[in-house]
């Protein structure tokens, strides 16, 4: 207690900035936008919290956490058992998964069986960098970003890409990479989380009933169709 009226209460996020469409950077503006950012900003305004976002890379994240440099991370961050014991995890507010993208030129591999012995590239800290480990005889390169590991593909340095599957379709529908496909079904189910501090129960709290309010009032809905076209 003891704030007093002028203290305004800010929320620092961080997120890996180089996920589109859940976190980038506007080309001119180099500000951060995506459904995440904008999330994140109507649970902060929800919770009367001025929202600041800050930009680090993925696997530095949960250590940021644990460190107190931020308040909460926001960045398509998968909800696992792993992750769990180090922070605490907002109720799923995206429904995801893993997928396959090859060059479009592959007639190799079709489906999962066929990455055995494959070059794939993954981010690192990922959960798909944990999926392409268990590949039988796999060849497993990672990297900072995931449009780093797309780079890699689109040079011929690697077979395949095992990333979230949403962030697959937007990068082969909106960054023109028209050489790139998705083979196979998703390899899995994952959902996404805000993760915070374990210490820090009551934010957890509060996230998770200013998620439930934006989801009672259609705000959700909106922020959803706005990026991805279609009502969840
Ligand atoms: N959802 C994946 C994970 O949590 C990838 C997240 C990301 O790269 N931003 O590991």
């Amino acid at each position: 207690g003891g704030k007093t009226p002028q203290q305004a209460k800010v929320l620092k996020i961080g997120t890996d900035a180089a996920f589109a469409p859940f976190e980038f950077q506007d080309e001119k503006s180099k500000e951060y936008i995506g459904f995440d950012i904008d999330l994140i900003k109507a649970i902060g305004k929800q919770m009367g919290y001025e929202v600041k976002v800050q930009g680090m890379g993925f696997d530095g994240l949960i250590p940021a956490l644990e460190a107190g440099q931020i308040d909460a991370a926001v960045s398509g961050m998968t909800i696992t058992e792993e992750r769990g014991k180090k922070v605490n995890f907002s109720k799923p507010y995206y429904t995801s998964g893993l997928s396959i993208v090859v060059k479009q030129d592959n007639a190799a591999i079709k489906e999962f069986k066929d990455l055995e012995g494959k070059r794939l590239a993954v981010q690192i800290g990922t959960t798909g960098a944990n999926f392409a480990k268990k590949v039988k005889d796999a060849k497993v390169r990672e990297f900072n970003t995931a449009p780093e590991a797309f780079l890699e593909l689109k040079a011929g340095g690697v077979d395949a890409v095992i990333n979230d599957l949403p962030v697959n379709e937007y990068y082969i529908a909106k960054t023109g990479s028209k050489d790139a496909k998705i083979v196979g079904k998703p390899l899995n189910s994952e959902n996404y989380g805000i993760a915070t501090a374990k210490k820090n129960t009551e934010l957890a709290q509060k996230i998770d009933k200013a998620l439930e309010d934006l989801k009672k009032s259609g705000e959700y809905d909106k922020i959803y169709e706005k990026w991805f076209g279609r009502k969840p």
